[in-house]
């Protein structure tokens, strides 16, 4: 059998990259020192890999920023924005995720149920591919020189052309592949020329439902691919779901090897070992790639030995069920940890010494390995017994429906707070963060390292809270946030003020580009230590005679952000958060906030690749909001945040979420996903971003104007508020000011006409979409 690894984590054991990306876009780097910054760290990545054992170790899995910009580069997929340079230079290359102030940022978005984002290709009319295989090849050379044999990893054709747009008319994605095959051929054959043994080519797509042409398309392109002469070996890899029904298809292609996500979907292996071809290896996914507990070697060796009684060791490999891209690098960083608790995690450092224990453990019973597995066993079952609470588990049981539904209907909540908050039409708002400053960072840092004592630290916060209602006030915003200057991040702050959470000191995982998360791991039962937000939303609320809007955030996000523990159904977990933040939601009603958001931008990435998945995974993630909101009178607002750029398919369980008010993502797509909502109509109130906080970019007022009226040929003009993207916590006030005071000069001259022309009155019902359910009528419950 044979160890192999998908794609080791970039960022570097101390985010090295990140520091080194972000020097260099402000200047204080040269593009050398990057590049040797780079060079570092794939050597160290590799070196580590082959100590674990791993015998097929990935290249070209390295970014500077993104492997699907990479791909894009290396087809010559550049959009025509950024120039027609046959090899674009490093600052284009940033330049296309960042964007310049003359040519906006491409677009990003979320990697299939990750928190991983990819910037999406783009595919413009007379665009012409062509290989730039530069970067695959060097790397692949580069590692050579330094002793390692790797595979190198490409995007293969038809995911890469999925996950892009087409603009200006082109023509459908499946002609794109079609152009594109000649160019993975050629790069297949330089890869041979260059030595490569093996090639890794990803196809995610392949776990997803496909349609019959989608079907067709795979077929053809590896039918060409497989049989381009001089290649190297193929290994073609799937995850993050299980191939199902196109399991058939896979194995049918003329490739040397199928990745299939074991952890996944555990159950496509049999169907896998019956069908497999004689000529054909499979790569067993069976360490999971998306979590950080240790494996459970039982049940790995269980699915080895079927696989070696079947098809014999010498076709298998054993692989991590993805790129370990999605967890931290080494758990040896951590050693704060419970001990106990560090006993039953792995990082992607460790993950790849499991990978090489299981291809020894699978052959090979001698008394070392078998002591490893009694050891692996005993840790197994003391986790088990230490982690429930009873409490928590009969409050859980308590739950009644009752508990999950507002008091009244929307439109009479809606009258009820048009009387309790009085706002002009298209209020304007922000999403809730505000900048995270160097020097917020580093008080908070003071403060935790104990060079700050409390007092100062919170006359320090109270500062900036007043200094940004203050600012609110004067550019005439007319629902204030306080700023969560107080919080490292939206899942970190809460989960540390909850029992049942760990946190570890340099578990970074990536999330774009040089941003990083430190995502928390849920080990045992949850429940709330104190209030949470409550003193900061209160103290910002004394300062001003406007509504402050209090923040928290959603259960779903706080599961789809946290590493979750593997012994209790998520949909528990889930409950046990949203029972949490009940808690909360009351007590922040009591301190007298009006307006209470409840956060879920990672409700739509926790959604099942597969259709007949989602219904289920729906059901109890919006139950959990619904747990956590539905409290509260109707006077009080409740407004949810998502940031999205696919909307329609969850269209229905936003509107069971029954949310006041919800603000969404907009404004890097150009307000196009609002057509997705179109025909299924909203009626609630809605926030489409009107400023993209992802670029450095500041947009102008008709920038912002042009976009608010594309949202009023959507939404009735009262159903609409004015606001960001997202928050504001990744950029700088030197930004935001201006950002800001556009979107309320927009505002403002859009609201003077609307004043004008009455055009609430006077909209012709084609142009109003939602009509039917405007104005909103009082029903019984009022
Ligand atoms: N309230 C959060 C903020 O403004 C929301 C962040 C998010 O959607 N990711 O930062
Ligand atoms: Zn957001």
């Amino acid at each position: 059998m044979i160890a192999a690894n998908l794609g080791f984590p970039r960022i570097g054991a101390h985010r090295e990259l990140k520091f080194a990306l972000e020097r260099f876009w402000a200047g204080e780097c040269s593009e050398e020192q990057l590049q040797s910054t780079g060079r570092e760290l794939r050597k160290a990545h590799w070196k580590l890999q082959a100590e674990a054992g791993i015998q097929h170790i990935p290249s070209n899995d390295f970014s500077f920023y993104d492997h699907v910009l990479d791909t894009a580069v290396m087809l010559g997929a550049v959009p025509s924005r950024f120039g027609r340079a046959a090899t674009p230079d490093i600052r284009t290359y940033f330049a296309m995720a960042r964007g310049t102030r003359s040519a906006p940022a491409m677009e990003m978005t979320k990697w299939f149920d990750t928190n991983y984002h990819y910037i999406v290709p783009e595919f413009e009319a007379g665009m012409e591919f062509r290989l730039n295989s530069e970067k695959v090849i060097d790397e692949f050379l580069e590692a050579k020189a330094l002793g390692f044999e790797t595979r190198p990893v490409i995007l293969g054709p038809v995911s890469f052309a999925f996950l892009g747009k087409c603009v200006g008319g082109q023509a459908n994605r499946l002609k794109i592949v079609r152009r594109l095959l000649p160019v993975y051929e050629r790069l297949l054959v330089e890869l041979g020329a260059a030595g490569a043994q093996w090639v890794q080519i990803d196809e995610p797509f392949l776990g997803l439902d496909l349609d019959p042409s989608e079907r067709m398309m795979f077929t053809r392109a590896y039918g060409h691919l497989g049989t381009t002469l001089g290649r190297p070996q193929i290994l073609l890899a799937t995850y993050f779901s299980g191939l199902y029904e196109n399991l058939r298809l896979a194995l049918d292609f003329p490739v040397s090897a199928v990745h299939l996500d074991l952890v996944r979907a555990p159950e496509q292996l049999l169907p896998a070992l019956r069908y497999v071809p004689e000529q054909m290896a499979l790569s067993l996914g069976i360490v999971d790639g998306r979590n950080i507990w240790r494996t459970d070697f039982d049940r790995a060796l269980a699915q080895v030995s079927a696989a070696c009684d079947r098809i014999g060791p010498h076709r298998i490999q054993i692989a991590p069920s993805c790129s370990l891209l999605h967890v931290p690098v080494d758990l040896e960083e951590e050693p704060g940890l419970d001990p106990e608790l560090r006993n039953s995690l792995a990082f992607a450092r460790q993950k790849l010494e499991e990978v090489a224990f299981i291809n020894r453990a699978g052959t090979d019973n001698s008394p070392d390995i078998t002591s490893r597995l009694d050891e692996s066993r005993r840790i197994r079952l003391q986790r088990r017994s230490s982690v429930r609470n009873s409490e928590v588990q009969a409050r859980v049981a308590a739950v009644t429906d009752d508990m999950l539904s507002r008091r009244s209907c929307p439109s009479s909540r809606r009258v009820k707070q048009a009387e309790a908050i009085p706002l002009p039409v298209l209020p304007t708002t922000t999403i809730g963060s505000f900048p995270q400053t160097a020097e917020v960072r580093r008080s908070r840092a003071a403060f935790r390292s104990g060079q700050m004592t409390t007092a100062e630290y919170e006359e320090f916060l109270q500062k900036e809270i007043e200094k940004t209602i203050r600012f609110q006030e004067e550019i005439g915003l007319d629902v204030l946030v306080h700023g969560e200057f107080e919080r490292n991040d939206m899942v970190e702050f809460f989960a540390e003020q909850m029992n049942g959470f760990a946190f570890t000191h340099n578990g970074w995982v990536q999330s774009y580009g040089s941003r990083c998360v430190k995502p928390p791991v849920v080990f045992g039962d949850i429940s709330r230590k104190k209030p949470i937000s409550v003193t900061w939303s209160s103290y910002a609320q004394s300062l001003t005679a406007l509504p402050v809007k209090g923040m928290l955030t959603g259960p779903a996000t706080m599961l789809q952000w946290s590493f979750v523990r593997d012994d209790l159904r998520r949909e528990e977990v889930c409950c046990q958060l949203a029972l949490t933040l009940r808690e909360e939601v009351m007590d922040l009603e009591r301190a007298g906030l009006r307006v209470i958001q409840v956060d879920e931008p990672a409700l739509r990435e926790g959604l099942p690749l597969r259709k007949k998945d989602r219904p289920q995974y729906l059901r109890w993630a919006v139950a959990g909001f619904r747990l956590a909101t539905a409290g509260v009178s109707d006077q009080t607002q409740i407004h949810t945040h998502m940031c999205y750029s696919e909307f329609g398919e969850i269209l229905p369980a936003i509107k069971e979420m029954d949310a006041d008010v919800v603000s969404i993502e907009a404004a890097r797509s150009g307000m196009t996903l609002l057509n997705e909502i179109l025909p299924d109509g909203y009626s609630n109130e809605i926030g489409p971003g009107v400023y993209d906080i992802h670029s450095p970019r500041v947009p102008a007022v008709e920038e912002v104007e042009h976009l608010i009226r594309k949202a009023l040929k959507i939404f009735h003009p009262e159903q609409l508020w004015i606001n960001p993207d997202c928050g504001l916590k990744t950029r700088n006030w030197a930004e935001v000011q201006p950002a800001l005071r556009h979107i309320l000069i927009a505002t403002r001259r859009v609201r003077g006409e609307l004043m004008q022309t009455k055009l609430r009155s006077t909209l012709p019902l084609s142009e109003t979409p939602n009509q039917e359910n405007w104005p909103y009528q009082a029903c019984s419950c009022t």
